[in-house]
């Protein structure tokens, strides 16, 4: 029999209406554990748990918040390898991956360990004698985050971390396809001394529970990371209640390869950014941007570098490339290769459905050359392991071509010219640029974001992430 898991709600471990089975999708017939699904009665306990805590939590001491933090860091931090496993066996990722995921979260909380006590204020100068100004900045209240399925564990923390570290209560809906991660945070943090209330999981479907959270007159702000559909209807629902909302979402990321790029290190990171973590990362190259002279040899060089790379179960070793983390994505992706060739694009590698010992959503990488910039396969995001190629004559078409896109997320350059990596830093509209370094991989201490369709609102991670949990107060004093 499988284990039931529950929300958290109040500080109690509650079952909702029905139970789903969470299932390994590089081996389906490994069920990891029945996760109850939440009903929209439960959603607004959880909402009222966390109301009700917030005056407390509050205005409570900075020091008892960072010893929470500090704790659920270290737990995931010790526990690194097993919770690693765990996002693996959900997600899909390679073991390794998932433990540098789950490492990412434990730093995080750690870091925000720190940022409970370095929040500051001003006080300034009134242009009228006699009087002071203070400005401060204050929790904001109960926040609903909402969360993708792509990084079970980091994302969560991103936005749980900061939300807890400047006084926030927190109502936490995880994607439905991976409760399992935020199942094993939400039971972490509940030992870690936070009041009950602070801190609610609610599990299941974003149309039952994760559109009431966002309209719920209880709610504060909505921090959420997903799809630009599902994003942009939520700005639309937040903005008519006048509440905060912070969205991150898709991308379309371009890594620009020049004649002078250092050839081997181009394929390194363009064959890691387009394609490990199954290319299920918002932050992946999907657009290789690549100039005339060094084009032959770059398609060749990636060619082979791909024909090396091995699929297949995510907690076996030695493999480079887990599976796809549902049937539905799976189906997504091998669409994009047949609508990229209807399109006119050459597929030179991979693009099928592949067979891995187990039954599971396993797909061999695509790589089509031959493609154009107004193509679907170079405008919309497939977020699977599938990269096109675009020719460029030289740096300015290839810039052109790089800000050609609805997203601005994350960009890349390969190039050994100093005067073409600067002059991308600051004409690429991205809000993440990376010179001979892949597009995803990033740092957990700076502000992560992008621009144009790709994000809306403040920025988050590392001590921007205050410009969305907090509030600013400005106070007068006549002394
Ligand atoms: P998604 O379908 O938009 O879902 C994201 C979250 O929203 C899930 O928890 C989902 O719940 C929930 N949701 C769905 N409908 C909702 C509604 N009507 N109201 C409130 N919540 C609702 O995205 P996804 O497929 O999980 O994730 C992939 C996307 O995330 C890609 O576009 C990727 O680029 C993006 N992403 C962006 C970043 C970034 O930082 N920019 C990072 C990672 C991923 P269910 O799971 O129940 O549907």
């Amino acid at each position: 029999m499988t284990q039931k898991y529950d929300n958290l709600i109040g500080g109690e471990w509650v079952a909702g209406g029905a139970y789903t089975p969470n299932i390994n999708p590089s081996n389906l017939a490994d069920v990891i554990g029945d996760y109850t699904q939440a009903s929209a009665a439960q959603l607004d306990q959880a909402v009222q748990a966390a109301r009700a805590a917030f005056p407390a939590w509050s205005t409570s001491g900075i020091q008892a918040r960072a010893d929470a933090l500090d704790k659920i860091g270290s737990e995931i931090l010790a526990r690194r390898e097993e919770l690693g496993i765990l996002l693996a066996r959900e997600e899909g990722k390679t073991k390794p991956e998932g433990i540098g995921e789950a490492t990412r979260a434990g730093n995080i909380f750690k870091f925000f360990a720190g940022e409970c006590l370095r929040l500051a204020g001003e006080i300034v100068p009134s242009v009228r004698p006699g009087i002071s100004v203070e400005v401060t900045r204050e929790p904001l209240g109960v926040i609903g985050l909402i969360t993708p399925w792509n990084f079970p564990i980091a994302i969560p923390a991103w936005k749980i971390a900061p939300a807890l570290a400047y006084g926030n209560c927190v109502v936490f809906k995880p994607a439905d396809l991976v409760p399992g991660c935020a199942w094993a945070l939400a039971e972490i943090i509940s030992r870690s001394g936070i009041p009950a209330g602070v801190f609610n999981l609610v599990m299941g479907r974003g149309s039952v529970i994760g559109d009431p959270l966002v309209n719920h007159p209880g709610v504060d702000g909505i921090s959420f990371t997903g799809s630009q559909g599902v994003g942009g209807r939520i700005a639309q629902q937040c903005a008519a209640n006048l509440k905060k909302v912070q969205l991150e979402m898709g991308g379309k990321n371009p890594q620009v390869i020049l004649d002078d790029a250092d050839l081997a290190q181009a394929v390194e990171l363009c064959v890691q950014s387009a394609f490990f973590s199954t290319g299920q990362r918002c932050t992946a190259s999907s657009r290789l941007i690549v100039t005339d002279g060094i084009y032959t040899k770059f398609v060749e060089a990636v060619k082979a570098r791909m024909a090396g790379l091995k699929v297949g179960d995510a907690l076996q070793a030695g493999i480079d490339i887990g599976p796809v983390s549902s049937l539905s994505q799976l189906e997504q992706d091998l669409s994009y290769v047949d609508i990229g060739q209807a399109e006119g694009a050459v597929l030179v590698a991979g693009g099928q459905r592949v067979t891995c010992g187990t039954e599971g959503f396993y797909m061999a990488p695509a790589l089509l050359t031959d493609t154009t910039a107004g193509m679907r396969i170079n405008r919309e995001e497939v977020f699977g392991p599938v990269a096109s190629i675009i020719r460029v004559k030289g740096y300015e078409e290839a810039l052109a071509e790089s800000n050609n896109t609805p997203f601005g997320l994350s960009s890349g350059i390969a190039t050994t010219s100093l005067k073409y990596a600067t002059h991308f830093k600051r004409h690429s509209q991205a809000g993440m640029v990376m010179v001979n370094l892949p597009t995803a991989g990033v740092d957990y201490h700076v502000p992560f974001g992008g621009r144009k369709g790709s994000s809306y609102g403040s920025r988050e991670q590392g001590r921007y992430a205050q410009e969305f949990f907090t509030i600013v107060k400005t106070a007068y004093t006549l002394s």
